[in-house]
């Protein structure tokens, strides 16, 4: 595995500019909304949607002499997700306002944390292509609060203002520039998606804002030093970041060509142009004000609350992918697919418990996924369940019924439910293992194809066909290789 900041770009991941090559350096601030109840400093409630301003208390509102308190779940939620970056855990950090004037914001500042977060040092390993991994550093994750929404075309002159989302917490999840492609840095969000889901710490909805990317794009030659950054603001979905970071990195490589330097700026990504463009030029840290907030004390962490989070941590997709190739003997690409989500590794190991795990995994990677896709249902609403499927596959493995056979009875059990074994026995679909039975259909092909009898004898990769007219004239059950064997015999092969 190649590790760091020191690391240079993959000769294919290279920029051919007018002047030479080019390589992409890349680092991410996620914001990942904290599944939660309620609210970081607040009791409202915290569930997306709901009629505007429904889900909005007078802390929330910013009223007065309102003071925020500390929802400890959603510290609790943060240091999940730091033991599941292999992070840090600061025992002491500190909540800080940090200045700035925004019409959703109504406090007029955010209460964020600066110096001393939450979660330090991590490390995320990501999945590329050819089943190479690369590990991308993170650098830290504070809590904050999120800010509320401005409606601008509501009404022709006034804009209204939402804050239903206000003071929700947030955990901003800040990498490393450890990235050299628009693919690492779509593996690296999908990774970090994927395992603050199987923790229960965001539920990584994209679409509805609960996980969302700033992204800061530099250029250099490959190996050399750094170049300016651009941050690219709020992007929410995985396939924009892509082209957000390959549309940047030819910005800029064109005015780095052309003589010019890059500003170090803001800038927002409109997906319907392919286009990044300005927005404010950067602002500093010191532009925030940043001081520590009066209203809350450093947040202290326990030794024992934290040892029992760590206790309670599920198993992690990189864990569970390694132990479905050892335990199941599965290539690390089926694996992947199997462990994508969490519920769908569980099906998974229902269905594989006690039986083959590679025709299992064969039978719900392509047979179930596929079906699923086709017809726009999930793991959580199919309608062969695990059991069924296990059914299936264990009548596999007993003999009583061929892989053709057995995709019929997938068909039926999907349509019309029942157990395999009562389907197969009803609609007499038990495979053929009587000699007798097969020798008669084995006899019956050869006598009536005396031309390809001739044939196969030169050329005997023919015996296919032999096989497939038995299987066509017994219906698709005789048992394969039982037939196989009478015609080799038969045939004097
Ligand atoms: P700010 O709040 O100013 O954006 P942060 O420290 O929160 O600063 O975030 C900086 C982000 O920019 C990090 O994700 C870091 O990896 C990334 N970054 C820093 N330098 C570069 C660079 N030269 N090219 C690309 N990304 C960079
Ligand atoms: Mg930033």
């Amino acid at each position: 595995m190649q590790t760091s900041a020191a690391r240079i770009a993959d000769k294919k991941d290279w920029i051919k500019g007018a002047t030479g090559d080019w390589e992409v350096v890349i680092g991410l601030e996620v914001h990942a909304q904290v599944l939660a109840k309620s609210k970081l400093f607040s009791g409202a409630s915290a569930e997306f949607g709901g009629e505007p301003n429904a889900h909005v208390s007078l802390v929330d509102a910013a009223m007065p002499g309102m003071l925020p308190v500390i929802n400890r779940f959603c510290v609790e939620q943060a240091v999940k997700t730091g033991l599941g970056l292999k992070a840090e855990i600061n025992r002491r950090s500190v909540f800080d306002r940090k200045n700035y004037f925004y019409p959703d914001l109504p406090q007029g500042y955010q209460i964020s944390q600066y110096k001393q977060p939450v979660v330090g040092e991590g490390v995320v390993q990501i999945d590329l292509d050819g089943g190479k991994t690369v590990e991308v550093g993170i650098e830290r994750l504070h809590l904050e609060q999120d800010a509320g929404k401005s409606l601008h075309d509501q009404h022709p002159s006034m804009s209204f203002v939402d804050l239903n989302r206000s003071g929700c917490a947030l955990m901003e999840i800040v990498s490393k520039p450890d990235m050299r492609s628009a693919d690492e840095a779509k593996a690296y969000v999908t990774k970090l998606r994927q395992i603050m889901r199987y923790l229960g710490t965001c539920n990584g909805n994209m679409d509805q804002g609960s996980l969302r990317a700033d992204i800061n794009v530099s250029v250099r030659r490959p190996g050399g030093e750094f170049g300016t950054r651009c941050e690219i603001k709020n992007v929410n979905s995985i396939r924009f970041m892509g082209q957000a970071v390959d549309y940047e990195a030819r910005r800029q490589i064109g005015i780095l060509e052309d003589g010019g330097s890059i500003d170090q700026e803001t800038r927002l990504y409109d997906a319907r142009k392919g286009e990044t463009r300005s927005m404010r030029s950067k602002e500093e840290a010191h532009d925030y004000r940043y001081f520590p907030d009066p209203d809350l004390l450093p947040l202290e962490l326990d030794e024992a609350w934290i040892s029992r989070i760590e206790a309670s941590l599920p198993e992690l997709p990189d864990e569970k992918t390694a132990r479905f190739v050892k335990d199941y003997g599965l290539s690390a690409y089926d694996a992947a697919v199997l462990v994508a989500e969490r519920a769908s590794a569980d099906f998974f190991e229902e269905v594989a418990k006690g039986r083959d795990g590679k025709t299992a995994a064969n039978w719900v990677i392509n047979e179930l996924f596929g079906r699923l896709n086709k017809e726009g249902k999930t793991i959580e609403t199919t309608p062969v369940s695990a059991a069924q499927l296990g059914g299936i596959v264990d009548l596999i493995g007993n003999g009583t019924i061929s892989g053709k056979i057995a995709k019929d009875v997938f068909e039926i059990a999907w349509t019309e439910g029942g157990s395999p074994a009562d389907i197969v026995e009803k609609r007499g679909l038990r495979q053929v293992t009587d000699t007798g039975a097969i020798e008669k259909a084995v006899d019956d092909i050869i006598a009536a194809n005396p031309d390809k009898v001739e044939q196969v004898k030169a050329k005997p990769t023919m015996l296919g066909w032999f096989v497939g007219q038995v299987m066509k004239t017994t219906g698709g059950k005789a048992n394969p290789q039982a037939v196989s064997d009478t015609l080799k015999a038969k045939l004097g092969l």
